[in-house]
């Protein structure tokens, strides 16, 4: 009712879909994808009978087919939906999927927002206690028409302890209000670097720059992801280290991020 009395669209869910949750950013580079698709693991590993599933909405610029190790064509049902592919138990949908790896996503407005329309209504998920959505960076067309056109229980939004970024994650914020959309929280991410050789601890972005705004925000602080090569050369193999070093220091903080959503 709040939504029709603000002019919105009416929001429809997305079918057999329980929780949707958006992880997004104010910029891109800042690890936005990165924590999307260790959340998604997290919330599995922390609750191994719920189903969780993983949508990359960023239609130009997809991470997911390589975060997650897949690629190839999805299956059409015999009502045309398409079927997500699944890696480490987890299904996702991308529009790196549909197109071709090598050639970049030159699209315009309309064509983007046809694309969005067929990854929000013509994925057949089956039932999903958990959708995360891996957002575009910033507060453009594609976050507003997801946060209008599904009921998005909340938003993660990810910021590295730098000033620009955060100023960047605070419009973020500011956009989910307008739309009703609960910020559920800032992760700090890359705040603190931890030396493998001497184990002293160096803060190359600031230290507490995400915690003080989201303070000032007054949303919640999810917590700190370290700055770690483990995590670096893990995504880029495709195996995520809440899989690949599930005893790490650093799939512990993930999976305290995705206890604390
Ligand atoms: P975004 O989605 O915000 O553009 P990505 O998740 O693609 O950012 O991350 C950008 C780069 O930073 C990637 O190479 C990724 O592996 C790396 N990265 C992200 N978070 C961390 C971290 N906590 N420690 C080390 N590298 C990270």
């Amino acid at each position: 009712r709040q939504h029709m009395a603000r002019g919105l669209p009416k929001q429809k869910p997305i079918s057999g879909v329980k929780q949707v949750v958006v992880v997004a950013s104010g910029k891109g580079g800042v690890g936005k994808s990165t924590t999307a698709v260790n959340l998604a693991l997290g919330l599995m590993a922390n609750n191994p009978s719920k189903s969780v599933g993983l949508l990359d909405a960023d239609i130009h610029g997809p991470s997911i087919p390589k975060l997650m190790n897949l690629k190839g064509n999805p299956d059409l049902t015999e009502t045309n939906r398409m079927v997500p592919l699944t890696n480490y138990g987890i299904p996702c949908m991308s529009m790196g999927f549909l197109v071709d790896e090598e050639a970049p996503i030159v699209w315009r407005g309309l064509m983007v927002m046809s694309a969005l329309e067929k990854l929000l209504r013509q994925v057949d998920w089956g039932t999903l206690d958990y959708l995360v959505v891996d957002m575009p960076p910033g507060t453009g067309d594609v976050q507003l028409s997801i946060s209008q056109n599904i009921p998005v229980t909340g938003a993660v939004i990810v910021s590295t302890p730098q000033d620009i970024a955060l100023l960047d994650a605070r419009r973020g914020a500011e956009m989910f209000r307008k739309v009703n959309v609960p910020v559920l929280g800032l992760v700090q991410n890359m705040s603190v670097f931890q030396c493998p050789n001497c184990q002293h601890q160096t803060h190359i972005f600031g230290s507490d720059g995400a915690r003080k705004l989201a303070d000032t925000l007054g949303v919640h602080f999810l917590g700190d992801i370290p700055l770690h090569l483990n995590i670096r050369e893990m995504s880029d193999r495709g195996q995520p280290v809440v899989i690949s070093s599930p005893d790490s220091p650093e799939a512990e903080a993930y999976r305290k991020l995705a206890a604390a959503v």
